[in-house]
């Protein structure tokens, strides 16, 4: 009975709380079985409510860069709650932050803090349209920018595993215009642009995806949105929820060498707490509200708390630029131990990964878009998701997410993983 507690938490959580959870993933539908409920977190492992410890490959969908419960992200938090937790009022510490997300990042001047990645992407689309006067966008099959009603069309993450990759109660006026591409397909980008000559107003993309299990663009094809924008008048959005302060100081436009238009973020900028943000040149923002007509707000956008959590964790990253490169390092040693353990047992399988993110897919063909990657095999997949939890590890309930490491896990946890691997097939 080694998740008995969890599940009698998860039949409680059932009766009050729409399928037991606050965000659907979390319930475990695509792998089958019932959620493990945390208890609590320290540094690579989580600790489950009948005690199991587990090495964490998600840390809270990747906020969690230096692993669970890092004293410089405690300590500022629970500094901060002592004096204050929201006044609705400027306080110097945003300040601040705005200040260090500018000096690393790539291309942009200003920044507008939200509380969630959603709240950004959202935010960001209504600033691009305000901004170009045009009210069309494309965005990528399989690419996931939150649950605001514009993306919930074709989205990866949980509104794909679901099965209902376009949700009741988004309007067709709303869906009408949100135009869909293929990841990697630059071809049909273009298509879709000369037939929609001069509405567009925006693309947004996961410039490396995470949502559909990673999925890396290639060089033409990212070199060539980049252009087509450019040439067109087209706003180019990168969504960096996943890929901002993971990938390196400067997120993915540095990884890629690729200047997006506005750049959005989530996750690692908060440290855990709910944070969003976008971010564009002084030209863009100041189409914002209350310098410009765009409107947008917030009753808890910048509270000291999560502001300073964010703070604490990006003064770390900068200081530390060499966690990003320990990150992708581990990365590699534990795509290369689960490959050769694959291979080894003759289990048909793909690996993605980019710097810290990795997946691994259960089929024959290169994963490149969201049609590659919905091919996977699903019961080798739940084989596999159980079978690690059952020992220990942790990994997304779903194979069309990313892991996410952080840089707590240890080669001895990374060897330890690969094992559990070997002991599967
Ligand atoms: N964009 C991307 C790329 C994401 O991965 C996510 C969430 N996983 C979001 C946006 C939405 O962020 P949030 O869940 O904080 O609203």
């Amino acid at each position: 009975m080694r998740y008995q507690r969890s599940s009698a938490l998860f039949s409680e959580a059932k009766k009050y709380i729409p399928g037991g959870v606050n965000s659907p993933v979390r319930a475990f539908k695509a792998v089958g079985g019932d959620p493990i409920f945390i208890k609590e977190a320290k540094g690579a492992y989580l600790y489950d409510e009948d005690d199991n410890q587990y090495i964490d490959f998600i840390a809270s969908w990747g906020p969690l860069i230096l692993g669970h419960a890092h004293e410089p992200v405690l300590n500022a938090v629970i500094e901060k709650a002592k004096k204050g937790t929201s006044f609705g009022i400027p306080t110097a510490i945003e300040t601040e932050l705005a200040k260090l997300a500018v000096s690393m990042v790539p291309n942009i001047d200003k920044i507008r803090f939200v509380n969630s990645g959603t709240e950004a992407c959202m935010s960001a689309v209504r600033l691009a349209r305000g901004y170009t006067g045009k009210d069309k966008i494309i965005k990528f099959a399989g690419c996931y920018h939150g649950h605001s009603d514009s993306f919930l069309i074709q989205a990866g993450s949980g509104a794909v595993t679901f099965g209902s990759p376009n949700s009741p109660g988004v309007t067709k006026g709303t869906a009408k215009d949100t135009l869909l591409a293929n990841y990697n397909d630059l071809q049909g980008v273009k298509t879709l642009v000369k037939a929609n000559k001069g509405e567009i107003a925006a693309i947004i993309i996961e410039p490396v995806a995470g949502n559909m299990g990673c999925i890396i663009p290639t060089d033409t094809f990212i070199k060539g949105l980049r252009e087509l924008c450019t040439q067109e008048g087209i706003l180019l959005l990168f969504d960096e929820v996943m890929t901002g302060f993971r990938l390196g100081k400067g997120g993915a436009q540095e990884a890629l060498g690729i200047d997006a238009d506005i750049v959005m973020f989530g996750k690692v900028i908060g440290g855990g707490l709910p944070v969003g943000a976008f971010a564009a040149r002084d030209e863009i923002m100041s189409y914002l509200a209350p310098d410009g007509p765009v409107y947008q707000a917030g009753t808890l956008s910048g509270n000291p708390l999560a502001m300073n959590a964010g703070l604490a964790m990006l003064t770390e990253l900068n200081n530390k630029p060499e966690t990003f490169t320990s990150l992708a390092n581990k990365t590699k040693f534990l795509h290369e131990g689960i490959a050769e353990v694959l291979n080894e047992k003759g289990v048909t399988h793909q690996i993605n990964r980019f710097g810290s993110m990795i997946s691994v897919h259960f089929c024959d063909e290169p994963v490149i878009d969201f049609a590659s990657s919905a091919k996977g095999n699903n019961e080798s997949f739940k084989k596999y998701f159980h079978g690690m939890l059952d020992k220990g590890i942790y990994l997304p309930p779903s194979a069309f997410e990313s892991y996410f490491l952080n840089d707590a896990i240890s080669y001895a946890d990374l060897a330890k993983t690969i094992e559990a691997v070997r002991s599967i097939f």
